[in-house]
């Protein structure tokens, strides 16, 4: 996969290396829904996730949802061979329900094989069809979820609360555990965080400041572009135009706050 979509991809993947400590081969469950629509469009599923993925994979299937597969009726899928055969050629994924009379409704099962105490235990990637499957993974960190949409596989954004770890300062924080995690969200939310009103206030006449560039200060050859525009700052205070200035840092403030 080459393109724009293909670098986001692969820093998504980097993302999931670095937070959450996934590694090739990625461990893909799958459900029977993504078995039948890969098959729809003539996709081959291992190739296409690795695409996707940008690493190597190793698909998985549960057993309940093989059982699922088996139980499809040739009339309405005259393909079913074709779709077992697929998915046989997956690992299967035990997940103990075989004892059952009937195989657990898929989301049950994969829910019962992936999720520990709301944690994506085992580091699955989801390539899931089914939407109330996906739900499922909506709010987990770290749980990667590919889906074909319009014959096209998809690796979906990470969810709000896996970026918020990548982004942060909790990265530490989760590996110590997700309740540490949660409730260092909930004391985030309480606690008011603006902008330093002094930083603001420095932060005005830049916005402001002239683009055009002091090709005249040759002399500080070694000077940061900060010192210049330092420079720059102070003739204009002197320059007369007092008025300026007050409203400057006001409309910053202002759109500071937005
Ligand atoms: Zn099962």
């Amino acid at each position: 996969m080459r393109g724009k979509r293909g670098k986001a991809y692969k820093k998504l993947m980097a993302a999931y290396h670095q937070t959450f400590g996934f590694r090739e081969p990625y461990q893909v469950l799958v459900d029977t829904e993504m078995v039948k629509e890969a098959t729809r469009c003539t996709m081959g599923l291992p190739a296409a996730l690795e695409r996707t993925l940008r690493g190597t994979v190793k698909p998985m299937i549960t057993q309940c949802s093989i059982r699922h597969l088996y139980a499809l009726s040739t009339a309405e899928h005259p393909n079913k061979e074709g779709l077992i055969a697929i998915a046989k050629g997956f690992e299967r994924r035990k997940c103990n329900h075989h004892e059952l009379e009937q195989p657990l409704p898929e989301k049950e099962c994969i829910e019962s094989v992936s999720l520990k105490n709301g944690h994506n235990k085992h580091r699955y990637v989801l390539a899931v069809q089914n939407k109330d499957i996906r739900a499922l993974f909506r709010d987990i960190l770290g749980a990667p979820t590919i889906i074909i949409n319009r014959s096209v596989m998809i690796l979906e954004a990470m969810n709000a609360a896996s970026r918020r770890v990548r982004d942060g300062t909790e990265r530490e924080k989760f590996k110590a555990g997700i309740v540490e995690v949660q409730e260092k969200k909930k004391k985030k939310k309480r606690g008011p965080k603006g902008p330093n009103p002094l930083s603001v206030k420095k932060k005005a006449p830049k916005n402001l400041a002239p683009s055009d560039k002091p090709a005249g200060q040759a002399q500080g050859g070694g000077d940061t572009e900060g010192n210049a525009k330092k420079k720059r700052k102070r003739k204009h205070g002197k320059g007369g135009e007092g008025g300026g200035q007050p409203v400057s840092a006001e409309a910053a403030i202002s759109s500071a706050d937005n």
